[in-house]
């Protein structure tokens, strides 16, 4: 039996966003990656996109308040499973999602020392067309090639300031979840520095794929 609610967990820029696509697509269930749908709401200056914003930039978490409420109301829409990338970041967004109608039923850990996650920052791109992020060979590539549109960005948490931030807060915030999953029994790690594919050949094994 495969798998149906997994969480991934990792540093930024661990390779959660690639690996959660292509392992979404194989257990055909919807993917919730919450960095995604803020940026998604600071682009359309919603309410939480305006309140959401600042925290980004500096590579704060957004408050558990704010997150909660808007996964809820994603949760509610995708009642039939899910993945998550880049959520629950903090135990009381575990604590939350373990009370919520579908809980997880594995977490799966992508470890990358902090030297690995540097480098890979200054690589990062995100199409602003189709929202993928991937890794360029070129530091001036600009054009996706996923949808071949001239609009690849840096996104601007991607900043050697914030990555520094987001990294202290991932260490002292999100690091006690795999004690809280290991507890539940539902903790894996994989080692992140392989190829994407070998990665993915990783996890499929963990789901039972
Ligand atoms: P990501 O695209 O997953 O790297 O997320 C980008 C940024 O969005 C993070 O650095 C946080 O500022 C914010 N964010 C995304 N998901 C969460 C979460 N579950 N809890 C708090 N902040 C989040």
């Amino acid at each position: 039996m495969k798998d149906k609610n997994v969480i991934l967990l990792g540093p930024p820029a661990s390779g959660k966003g690639t690996q959660a696509r292509q392992l979404a697509g194989y257990l055909g269930v919807p993917c919730l990656g919450t960095g995604k749908l803020l940026r998604d709401e600071i682009e359309r200056e919603t309410a939480v996109g305006l309140e959401a914003k600042g925290y980004i930039e500096g590579g704060s978490y957004v408050p558990d308040a704010v997150i909660l409420a808007m996964v809820e109301s994603w949760l509610g829409e995708n009642v039939d499973g899910w993945l998550m990338d880049g959520f629950p970041r903090t135990i009381p967004q575990a604590e939350a999602l373990q009370e919520s109608a579908i809980p997880p039923s594995r977490v799966i850990v992508l470890d990358v020392p902090r030297g690995d996650l540097e480098l890979r920052i200054t690589r990062r791109r995100e199409c602003t067309g189709c929202g993928v992020t991937f890794a360029v060979d070129h530091l001036d590539e600009v054009i996706c090639p996923d949808c071949k549109t001239p609009t690849l960005v840096s996104r601007a948490d991607d900043a050697l300031d914030s990555f520094k931030v987001r990294y202290e807060n991932y260490e002292e915030l999100t690091v006690p979840l795999f004690d809280y999953y290991e507890g539940l029994g539902m903790l894996d790690r994989v080692d992140g520095t392989q190829s994407p594919d070998e990665v993915f050949a990783e996890i499929l094994k963990l789901v039972g794929g």
